[in-house]
């Protein structure tokens, strides 16, 4: 009787809770919006329009001043200290949070003491004939040891800069046997026409020697922690084993140096116009100098010292209203191989007008539907090296929460006009958006910055499209 009775009892039990679930999901699904209405487009176009009209240039151009006043190369007190700056006026603009993240990473600086340079003069150094190698595309080097029986084993290359990332330069030097690389930026390919070398016109002076890491890390962040973010506890390999480390010395120079070494260059002329470029010399291949040249070698000098160094990222929220597990992520790099003007502060200035318009919409208690973060990261010239460690150590949370990641880097080319390089995928957009925004060129008064950047940057692939 009694078991009967609490039988009953269990099923009344399920039976209740059974229909108040139903009851629930009744109610949720009914309350459910099917799709978005036209008063909640019309505020978000409102909001939108609220965002862009809050953005002044004056604030980019005062921003700009003040990041690029000292020089912030990765892992300098100066670059510490303009992260500090950047977090306290992330957190005045009214960000919910804005947190130094640190890693301790290997960074890459000149010997002090020591200096780089390349001779030919009989003394110590690794020594060699020089071969030209064009671009050091890998068919380059096809063309020199198939074509035309040119071994550069044991050989220093000098490579003229463009068409290919750098460090992928370096690595076929490296596969074709070269015990060193020369870098150098040929007129050809880095000189607008018509235009004088600075400081007469803006065109590249023949003292300027170009900047960039030489690492092959395909993704790997710190060459010592890859696949982990290098914090405190985290193992790591020894220098010798580090990713994409060059294994022979690379120097970059200035054209004026490179045509010093160019001129006397002997051995087999070039094998077509492809292989020359715009300075007043044979291009001959080698291995070697001719004529009362011809004892000389190339010596290089290379002492640059390996750093395990502390470097910091910005990152900053701002909590969604709706949906907070969804993560929209906007950053740019902050470290600069010197002032960084252009690169990355024309990008970072841009951001912080961003984060500070954003700081103002919320002041007026509106909130983004997902979690926004900004991120300001650091030691980018140095491969990527802090945002690529914040990632290895959100990877899991970021595979499942972030939407999208838009990067600010260098926004314009020098003072010409815009630049923007992106995924495809936002190439419509990017479009859109220029054509409502005025252009501040000078002969562009009432034209769009669409219509400014088309003409002044036409792609060379569809000159119907900005670059
Ligand atoms: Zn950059």
């Amino acid at each position: 009787m009694a078991k009967s009775r609490g039988r009953l009892y269990l099923w009344m039990c399920l039976a209740a809770a059974l229909a108040s679930f139903l009851v629930g999901f009744m109610v949720g699904w009914f309350i459910k919006p099917l799709k978005e209405t036209a008063t909640s487009v019309r505020y978000h176009q409102s909001i939108r329009w609220e965002l862009v009209s809050e953005m002044k240039a004056e604030n980019i151009k005062s921003f700009l001043r003040s990041f690029t006043k000292l020089p912030h190369l990765a892992g300098t007190e100066e670059n510490f200290l303009l992260a500090k700056k950047i977090q306290t006026q992330w957190k005045k603009f009214g960000l919910d949070s804005a947190k130094l993240v640190h890693y301790d990473v290997l960074l890459s600086y000149p010997n002090e003491t020591n200096a780089n340079y390349i001779s030919t003069v009989n003394e110590h150094g690794i020594e060699g004939d020089l071969v030209y190698v064009n671009y050091a595309r890998t068919e380059d080097f096809f063309k020199l040891e198939r074509e035309m029986s040119i071994n550069c084993t044991g050989k220093i290359v000098i490579a003229r800069y463009g068409k290919i990332f750098r460090g992928n330069k370096v690595k076929n030097a490296m596969l074709a046997g070269a015990i060193g690389i020369i870098l150098y930026s040929d007129p050809a390919d880095y000189f607008a026409p018509e235009i004088q070398p600075y400081p007469k016109g803006w065109n590249l002076p023949g003292t300027a020697a170009q900047r960039g890491n030489v690492l092959n890390l395909n993704g790997a962040g710190d060459p010592l922690t890859p696949g982990y973010p290098a914090k405190e506890y985290t193992f790591r390999l020894d220098v010798e084993e580090g990713v994409g480390i060059p294994k022979i010395p690379v120097h970059p120079i200035g054209y004026n140096d490179a045509e010093i070494l160019l001129r006397h260059l002997g051995g087999i002329a070039p094998p077509d116009e492809s292989w020359k470029g715009a300075l007043n010399v044979s291009y001959n291949i080698g291995p070697g100098f001719t004529g009362s040249h011809s004892f000389r070698k190339v010596r290089m000098h290379v002492h640059n010292i390996n750093k395990i160094t502390r470097i910091y990222n910005v990152i900053g929220t701002i909590r969604g209203s709706v949906e907070p597990d969804r993560y929209v992520i906007l950053g740019g790099h902050r470290d600069a191989w010197v002032f960084g003007a252009v690169d990355p502060t024309s990008g970072v200035a841009v951001l912080q007008e961003i984060v500070r318009s954003f700081g103002k919409l919320m002041s007026k208690g509106w909130r983004p539907r997902r979690t926004i973060i900004f991120a300001s990261w650091d030691a980018e010239e140095f491969g990527l090296l802090g945002s690529t460690e914040w990632a290895e150590e959100n990877a899991k949370i970021l595979q499942e929460r972030s939407i999208a990641y838009i990067n600010s880097d260098s926004s314009i080319e020098g003072n010409y006009t815009l630049r923007v390089d992106c995924t495809p995928l936002l190439y419509q957009l990017v479009y859109e958006l220029t054509k409502e925004i005025p252009s501040p060129d000078g002969g562009f008064e009432s034209k769009s910055l669409y219509e400014s950047w088309l003409e002044k940057d036409p792609s060379p692939a569809n000159k119907n499209l900005p670059r």
